[in-house]
């Protein structure tokens, strides 16, 4: 029993041995330089700013000057010019501190940054790049609506060529960053004949005429980023802000969410990782029946059981990265890594609270508002539904069937 909890213990600060053996020494060091900065900066102030529904301005601005913001960006547009590994890494430890960070973060990151970066001319990575990399500005991505979220393709905000402008009409919902962000990638129907292969995705810098904010969500949980609808009411935004080609904006839409889910995924392993530190580290102080709940093997199951779906969600998701990284192709893995991340955050903060008995349930301890951020990750960039559709059909392309 005693070894047992002292590899539990072990694998809680080093996150096992096999997957640390895989790091590079960069990997490592970031590792480490996020993890203390979610210890020293994050973890503190998580509580308050979900309880309150504060953006953590002071916090993103920090995690800027760490290269955080934008680190998968080539470093000529002022990125951290590191790959999507690095990326996971990052995420996973911000969001192990506080998961409003974390996903501020990824939609930065992924939703924003990424379509620019691969889809951009060089003026538009010049112009909307290049200031949203050190955590001053961020940006967000809106693809949904209130009338559709899994079936993207039916987007009804409409975007027509008015001389040299383009001329947006619509709402997009649930937008992340939709209150601090100074950008949009938004996604809207050129011609809506072609259905999906007529929608675009235009650049919107904010503020701008005709461009409304929704009221700021009540959410469960992520509280302390913002979410709200983009209201379009006659926008004009110079036609040079196309992104790509037209009618390319489903294909762009659908490779940044390829991407995204690798962020989402480590969100949702650092709120399973919070969630196992807080556990084990009750579970070995709480006395119970004359002894630490600890040596009690019910408690050693859950605590195994917890492990081993975090690792393996890991495993997953460094695997989605490592294929990004090498220009193989990911949407598959990145689906898995999101389903079986999102599955295993969600297993990991209910099993969490329920270690913590009572002092799971009240706020005095992080156990619940893990499980309120938890609940998220199986919903956005796709639902848990969608994700098994996505494997699904690649299985099957696969298996040539
Ligand atoms: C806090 C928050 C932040 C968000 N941030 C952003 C953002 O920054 N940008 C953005 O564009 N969007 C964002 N979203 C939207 C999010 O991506 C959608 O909510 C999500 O894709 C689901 O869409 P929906 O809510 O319309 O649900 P629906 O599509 O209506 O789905 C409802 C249910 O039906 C299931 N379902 C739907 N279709 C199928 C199917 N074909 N097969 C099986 N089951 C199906 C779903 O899985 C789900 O269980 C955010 C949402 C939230 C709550």
């Amino acid at each position: 029993m005693f070894v047992f909890t002292r590899i539990v213990a072990q694998n809680v600060k080093s996150r096992g041995i096999a997957s640390l053996a895989a790091l590079s020494e960069t990997h490592q060091m970031l590792q480490k330089t996020c993890r203390d900065f979610a210890d020293n900066e994050l973890k503190p102030i998580a509580a308050k700013i979900d309880r309150e529904h504060l953006y953590p301005k002071e916090q993103i601005r920090k995690m800027g000057e760490l290269g955080l913001m934008a680190v998968a960006v080539p470093e000529e547009f002022g990125g951290t010019g590191l790959d999507y590994v690095a990326y996971a890494i990052a995420m996973e430890e911000i969001s192990r501190g506080c998961a409003s960070a974390g996903v501020i973060m990824s939609v930065n990151n992924s939703l924003y940054l990424g379509p620019i970066q691969y889809f951009g001319n060089k003026e538009q990575k010049e112009k909307f790049i290049a200031p949203f990399t050190n955590g001053d500005k961020v940006g967000c991505f809106a693809l949904s609506e209130p009338g559709n979220g899994s079936d993207a393709g039916a987007a009804s905000t409409t975007a027509r060529l008015d001389g040299d402008q383009w001329m947006l009409n619509g709402t997009k919902a649930w937008i992340t960053n939709g209150f601090e962000s100074e950008a949009a990638v938004v996604l809207a129907t050129t011609d809506k004949s072609l259905k999906h292969k007529g929608i675009s995705a235009i650049i919107v810098p904010k503020p701008t005429k005709g461009l409304e904010l929704g009221k700021k969500e009540d959410k469960l949980g992520i509280r302390g980023s913002s979410t709200c609808s983009l209201i379009f009411e006659d926008c004009q935004v110079p036609k040079a802000n196309l992104l790509g080609e037209p009618g390319q904006g489903f294909k762009i839409a659908m490779m940044t969410l390829d991407a995204g889910r690798i962020g989402i995924a480590s969100q949702a392993l650092g709120i399973a990782q919070a969630s196992l530190e807080v556990a084990a580290e009750y579970a070995s102080k709480r006395m119970a029946f004359g002894k630490p709940l600890l040596k009690l093997q019910t408690i050693q199951n859950k605590l195994a059981e917890m492990a081993l779906r975090l690792d393996a969600a890991r495993l997953l998701t460094w695997r989605a990265a490592w294929l990004k990284d090498n220009h193989k192709n990911f949407t598959k893995e990145a689906a898995m890594a999101k389903l079986a991340a999102s599955e295993a955050a969600t297993y990991l903060s209910h099993q969490c609270i329920q270690i913590l008995g009572g002092m799971g349930y009240v706020s005095d301890m992080p156990a619940e508002r893990h499980y309120r951020d938890a609940r998220i990750t199986e919903i956005y960039e796709g639902t848990s539904e969608i994700q098994r559709l996505v494997i699904a059909g690649n299985l099957i392309k696969e298996l040539g069937l």
